[in-house]
């Protein structure tokens, strides 16, 4: 079984990857971690990609789709595997896809976390954090106990630069035009649709839902 998933910033992607991959006995691949990896361990490759990644830009097709077909090459995907942050562009996603079909693997199920961009902005935009230990709140859904501070320290909660609403906002408008295409490419009836909106427990019944339909 092979699954991409798709889902905006803040949406709970990487909860619901990590829950997919332990249901279905497969690996959860990232590029964006890969790339993170690789970085950290200062290969050549992290070399190359250090400075577009701290741009905010995105990897060349080919590097990507090159590590992509290398990762899924390896044993532990023999039985499938999850892609996440993979494909990002239309040519990554027709390359992609004549990969599968040199190596005879079937379709991939396409699953699309669907979270309207004002429920985002709304949890993003509640996110508060500890200047001293770090540790993170979210006004809405884990709130301090007293107003404004932490539950640790009792040092005085701050919002993150990056979860300013503008910020959000310009990274949401961003996603919606990388993704939107590559959704398009696979097209409606190959795309399947959850509401990403829902509480992280019925997000993931509803796409095991989808994916074990898919199966049959
Ligand atoms: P992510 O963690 O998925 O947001 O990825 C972090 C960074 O890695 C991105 O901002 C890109 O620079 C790079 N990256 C990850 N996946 C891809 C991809 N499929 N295509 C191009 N660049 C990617």
């Amino acid at each position: 079984m092979i699954l991409l998933l798709f889902g905006p910033p803040g949406c709970g992607k990487g909860t619901q990857a990590a829950f997919l991959a332990g249901r279905f006995h497969i690996p959860a691949i990232s590029t964006g971690e890969m790339f993170r990896a690789e970085r950290q361990a200062g290969t050549e490759l992290g070399k190359l990609v250090s400075s577009i990644m701290s741009q905010g830009g995105l990897v060349g097709d080919e590097i990507v789709n090159g590590i992509v077909a290398s990762r899924i090459s390896r044993p532990d995907c023999a039985a499938g595997f999850l892609l996440d942050g993979y494909p990002r562009t239309v040519p990554q996603a027709v390359e992609f896809s004549a990969l599968l079909q040199r190596k005879g693997l079937p379709n991939p199920v396409v699953i699309h976390l669907d979270v309207p961009d004002d429920l985002l902005v709304a949890r993003l935009t509640a996110r508060r954090q500890c200047p001293q230990c770090k540790r993170i709140y979210n006004l809405l859904s884990q709130p301090p106990k007293a107003a404004d501070q932490c539950d640790d320290d009792g040092a005085a909660l701050i919002a993150r630069e990056d979860d300013r609403e503008a910020v959000i906002r310009q990274r949401l408008r961003a996603y919606h035009e990388l993704t939107g295409p590559i959704l398009e490419w696979y097209g409606a009836a190959a795309v399947h649709s959850v509401d990403g909106g829902m509480p992280p427990d019925q997000v993931a019944r509803a796409i095991a839902l989808v994916v074990e339909a898919a199966q049959r």
